[in-house]
């Protein structure tokens, strides 16, 4: 399985802010950055780097640079991962996929995509509620056809239905997540989870 479920104690104490019900919009928008910093780091552990020469102010040394790395934020949650992305890496290309999840089947409906070229790139994919994997394949799939081969998807909570899809559609794209949860429930919500990511970043509760 192509899953890693970060266990750092700063990955968990956030996890533990994101999930507890009376943290507020504020709060709950720095705790989803704060996480994604740790879910980063973890994604790009195994990024190619590009030998560079360079001088310090003593000597002339080998350094390493990361190039070509692109983020796409899965709307409207992923949009609360993405200041991380830009914070960490400051010349990351950013491409959108829009999807609106039908309340009634969980199936995906889109209704916004803008991917640059994707060949030759790092992909990260910010889903952060990891449910059903329907909004994910497809962003996936999305990915692939404008060229993506070494896709990570960060994710903040997993469900087992999710991965599981995941496995089955793309078993080769990584996901790295702050958690592993129990299930869906009925509504398609993860649990425990912690709630409508969406709604709590943006306080359309
Ligand atoms: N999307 C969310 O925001 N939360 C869930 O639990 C599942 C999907």
């Amino acid at each position: 399985m192509n899953l890693t479920v970060i266990d750092h104690p700063l990955t968990r104490h956030y996890l533990t802010v994101l999930r507890d019900r009376h943290t507020t919009s504020e709060e709950f928008r720095a705790a989803a950055r704060r996480l994604t910093y740790t879910l980063i780091h973890e994604a790009t552990a195994r990024a190619p780097l590009q030998q560079t020469n360079i001088e310090t102010p003593l000597e002339p040394t080998v350094g390493y640079r990361m190039p070509g790395v692109v983020a796409i934020a899965v709307l409207r949650a992923g949009l609360g991962m993405l200041d991380a992305v830009v914070d960490l890496i400051p010349d990351v290309k950013v491409g959108f996929a829009g999807l609106q999840r039908d309340e009634e089947t969980a199936l995906p409906m889109e209704y916004y995509i803008r991917l640059p070229d994707l060949s030759g790139s790092v992909v990260l994919i910010l889903e952060p509620m990891l449910a059903t994997g329907g909004s994910l394949s497809w962003a996936v799939a999305k990915a692939k056809s404008n060229g993506a081969r070494d896709i990570t998807a960060l994710c903040v909570v997993a469900a087992p239905e999710g991965v599981r899809r995941m496995y089955q559609d793309h078993p080769d794209v990584r996901i790295v997540a702050a958690a592993l949860d129990r299930e869906l429930n009925a509504q398609f919500y993860i649990q425990p989870g912690l709630g409508d990511m969406g709604d709590r970043l943006f306080g359309t509760l």
